[in-house]
């Protein structure tokens, strides 16, 4: 692609290093903003220099929040008793938005995937394990997408906490659709929430 200006190919450039942004598309962004009033940009660019600086990182699940301990599990109504371990911040809106779940999350950040070079130590999975030991957790429940990658994870969590009292259940996979959670409808997502099944019965009979 050839640009008469060199500030609109920067823009350009940059813009098409997103995901599923091809260089038309990110031509196209560009010249709209500049159709538009100057604030619009700076709005738009303040909002992502704010939104890069200033996020944390829940010090307790791990899901992307604006304070240091996320509203959910600083939520005393919650049921901190009950765990369920997603993979990223879409999940957890995704199970949010069902409205089915009362009790906190647990973000791992990713799955193990040894074809990306994920192993489990690149994953929030230890401070999991910390916090099943801690004798206040009774319930882990996995909404991991049913992937290899997904059941791996699953597999390799479950052998660390299996010999603990606590029940570790799977969201009952009616979930189709690329099984990606975020997918999901609300309704199918919020029952398989509510019938989940005992985690040892999905591979036992394998
Ligand atoms: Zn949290």
């Amino acid at each position: 692609m050839e640009f008469s200006s060199k500030l609109i190919e920067k823009a350009v450039n940059e813009m098409s290093q997103l995901p599923g942004i091809g260089k038309r598309t990110a031509l196209r962004l560009v010249l709209h903003l500049l159709k538009q009033p100057k604030e619009q940009t700076a709005f738009l660019s303040q909002a992502l220099l704010n939104m890069r600086e200033d996020i944390k990182f829940c010090e307790s699940c791990h899901n992307i929040s604006d304070t240091q301990i996320c509203e959910i599990c600083a939520n005393v109504l919650r049921t901190h008793e009950t765990i369920c371990v997603v993979e990223d911040i879409r999940d957890v809106m995704a199970i949010e938005n069902t409205g089915q779940f009362k009790g906190i999350y647990h973000v791992l950040g990713g799955k193990i995937s040894p074809i990306e070079g994920v192993g489990p130590n690149q994953l929030n999975i230890s401070s999991l394990v910390e916090k099943a030991k801690s004798g206040k957790v009774t319930e882990i429940i996995f909404a991991l997408s049913s992937t290899m990658e997904g059941d791996t994870t699953n597999f390799y969590i479950y052998k660390q906490i299996a010999e603990l009292e606590i029940t570790v259940s799977t969201i009952a996979r009616g979930i189709s659709v690329g099984d990606e959670l975020e997918y999901a409808d609300e309704v199918t997502l919020g029952r398989s929430i509510l019938h989940r099944v005992p985690f040892e019965k999905t591979f036992k009979n394998n």
